[in-house]
């Protein structure tokens, strides 16, 4: 089978890409997930009520919430800013709503309104949306074509390939192998794992406009 376009893994960059791409004139597009469920992440993000972005609406200033990225993460803003998040989620039917500290969550507060929205957008323009196929090995082909294989007897050919597999480990091999140069990722969000048992009297517990001394291997971070 040949596409145009085919987006490894099923999470919110992959259905946010493969529509987008869909939707400004590529034709053959699918997305490839390799677990049994798609948007899983986002099911669970929030707390189960999908925190969708922040009203933030100058671009320059929404950056500073991001621990690096810079002029690139400008340059992507600049073009799809969080108006456009609002357009694009209420255009299919999903209103958004913002909370005191400026959060913003699906007005039902549920994830599952985000879910369906981004599976019921794809589905609707063609987007073929396989599960279970989670993808192994990508070569280039004699004829420009990338073949995609989920296992030695089961391939797809496309002109093109995006790699949207969050933070799992196979999307940077899968990168590399191919060539690409991989800059070292780092979290923008993170739990930490430690011993004392007091603190875990504390879970659930959010506090605003913290500052943090934390002492990890006779190092001293503040936060
Ligand atoms: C508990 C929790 C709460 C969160 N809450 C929020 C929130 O409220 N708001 C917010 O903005 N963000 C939140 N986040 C972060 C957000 O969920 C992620 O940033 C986002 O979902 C990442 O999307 P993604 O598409 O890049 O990656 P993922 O969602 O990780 O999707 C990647 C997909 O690729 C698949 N995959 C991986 N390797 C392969 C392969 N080789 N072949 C095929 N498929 C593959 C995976 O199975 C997965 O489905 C939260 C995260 C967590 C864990």
């Amino acid at each position: 089978m040949e596409f145009d376009l085919i987006v490894i893994g099923g999470g919110a960059a992959g259905f946010m890409t493969a529509i987008t791409a869909k939707e400004r004139g590529v034709r053959r597009v699918t997305i490839l997930e390799g677990t049994s469920r798609i948007l899983e992440k986002v099911r669970i993000s929030g707390g189960g009520r999908c925190n969708v972005t922040n009203a933030s609406w100058i671009p320059a200033e929404f950056i500073g919430n991001y621990p690096r990225g810079g002029i690139k993460l400008l340059e992507s803003f600049s073009r799809f800013a969080t108006g456009d998040i609002f357009d694009w989620f209420e255009q299919r039917g999903v209103k958004l709503k913002i909370e005191d500290d400026n959060r913003v969550f699906p007005v039902s507060d549920s994830s599952m309104d985000i879910v369906g929205c981004l599976e019921r957008s794809a589905k609707e323009i063609d987007i073929q949306i396989y599960k279970k196929k989670f993808v192994r090995k990508i070569i280039k082909t004699s004829s420009d074509l990338f073949q995609v294989f989920i296992s030695d007897d089961e391939y797809l050919f496309s002109k093109k390939i995006l790699i949207s597999t969050g933070g799992n480990p196979s999307g940077y091999k899968l990168a590399g192998s191919l060539g690409h140069k991989i800059i070292k990722p780092v979290p923008s969000l993170f739990s930490f794992t430690c011993k004392e048992n007091f603190l875990k009297e504390c879970s659930g517990v959010s506090v605003r406009d913290l500052d943090l001394k934390i002492l990890i291997n006779e190092k001293l971070f503040f936060l």
